[in-house]
């Protein structure tokens, strides 16, 4: 052997064994046993079997029968309380000729916690492809792979006798496909959660995890008001598995998942590196086109990110002492009419972006930006031409967001 190539060995031993020690002193011994969990043979046999109905077509007559098998596998995985949570919904698909309402049936599987609020973990079980979706519509990445981490995270969760202190959902969510045209699965859960009160404080959401570029690449959604908690799926990522990250524009983010974040609920969307899957919505979408292990990986962030934030929350990532105390940012009047106020609380001088932003993620005003001192804010907002909900978001140091929802009307 030459030097040179000793010398680049040395170096590599070293590099690797840093990296590797920066995750081990990172990581927390019971979320890394559970990720050790996660195997690519249950992963396979979930994908497999959903792979076997031929199709999953939201509009298709089996979709009972799915579900009640989903309910199933989570009882069969040790989840004792599992519910289908039926609901009805009109389906307009100009390119089909298909025009029709039907029943739809989400899957809820709940691990009770100490408190009521809510992680949930989910996917959606219905899947289509071009051709004869009636027929045939494989879906085994869109997404049998999200609904396989699913079961999978149930299963691990059962295995180490999970006792969390959040409520933790795990979701087979109905009706994706199609849901442009009418209220999917998401919408109505996310809506009903709005009317009952429900604390959710994070969807963890797989849609499409088992398509390897090459790189391992896996996407985050970087939704506004969302920064925190796709860090902490960002740092699980990095912890506890071999992926690498990529971001996606804050305001990029599929239909679904505005269901959940437009109502301020802290929501992360995962993906393959999509742009580079040649079966989407196709019917070669199948498990020999898949790679098993990528899903597995993928897995794992489910797993990690609930139980991550579940011992820590968000806000203990980076081991710096807070800027911010949460409780002082408010807003009142809310609804707003024509002004409002908006006071918080810096603990040290920061950063600070103070901006308004829509439904669907674009700012439409910025309030405050600039340093600012240590000290209690008090920022009048006059609302020149708001009607509608919006967000108002407080991002401090370029990297901690606090976001509030408010509903302006002028009269
Ligand atoms: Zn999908």
């Amino acid at each position: 052997m030459k030097p040179f190539s000793l010398c680049g060995l040395f170096f590599c031993v070293i590099f690797y064994l840093t990296i590797h020690n920066n995750k081990a002193a990172a990581q927390n011994c019971n979320i890394n046993t559970a990720v050790q969990l996660v195997y690519q043979d249950s992963i396979e046999s979930y994908i497999q079997h959903l792979e076997d109905y031929e199709t999953r077509f939201m509009i298709a007559p089996n979709r009972l029968k799915i579900a009640l098998w989903l309910g199933s596998k989570f009882n069969s995985l040790g989840i004792d309380s599992v519910r289908i949570d039926t609901f009805e919904t009109h389906t307009v698909h100009s390119n089909l000729g298909i025009d029709t309402t039907t029943k739809q049936y989400n899957v809820v599987a709940t691990i009770p916690g100490i408190t009521k609020r809510k992680i949930i973990i989910c996917g959606h079980y219905d899947s289509f492809a071009y051709g004869d979706p009636f027929s045939y519509a494989p879906g085994a990445d869109d997404d049998a792979s999200g609904i396989a981490a699913c079961l999978e995270s149930a299963r691990v969760f059962s295995e180490i006798n999970l006792t969390p202190k959040n409520t933790v959902e795990i979701i087979a969510f109905a009706a994706e496909e199609l849901m442009n045209y009418g209220l999917g699965g998401y919408d109505i859960h996310a809506a009903k959660a709005e009317v009952n009160n429900d604390t959710i404080d994070l969807v963890i959401h797989n849609d499409m995890i088992g398509f390897n570029d090459g790189n391992w690449t896996i996407f985050f959604s970087n939704y506004p008001g969302c920064e925190s908690e796709t860090n902490l799926l960002a740092f699980v990522c990095d912890t506890y598995t071999s992926l690498n990250k990529q971001f996606w524009p804050p305001n990029m983010g599929p239909f679904a998942d505005r269901a959940f974040y437009s109502r301020d609920y802290k929501s992360v969307y995962i993906e393959e590196n999509f742009d580079l899957n040649p079966n989407y919505h196709k019917v070669t979408d199948l498990l020999s086109n898949m790679d098993v292990s990528f899903c597995a990986e993928a897995t794992k962030l489910s797993v990690a990110g609930a139980m991550q934030y579940d011992l820590f929350g968000v806000t203990t990532l980076s081991g710096e002492s807070p800027v911010f105390n949460e409780t002082t940012f408010s807003v009142y009047p809310n609804p707003v009419q024509e002004k409002a106020r908006i006071e918080f609380n810096l603990e040290t001088a920061c950063y600070v972006d103070l901006s308004i932003y829509d439904v669907t993620g674009q700012k439409v005003e910025t309030i405050e930006k600039g340093k600012r001192e240590k000290g209690n804010y008090s920022i009048e907002f006059i609302n020149d031409n708001l009607n509608g909900f919006y967000f108002i978001n407080l991002r401090i140091d370029n990297k901690i967001n606090y976001t509030k929802k408010i509903f302006t009307h002028r009269p």
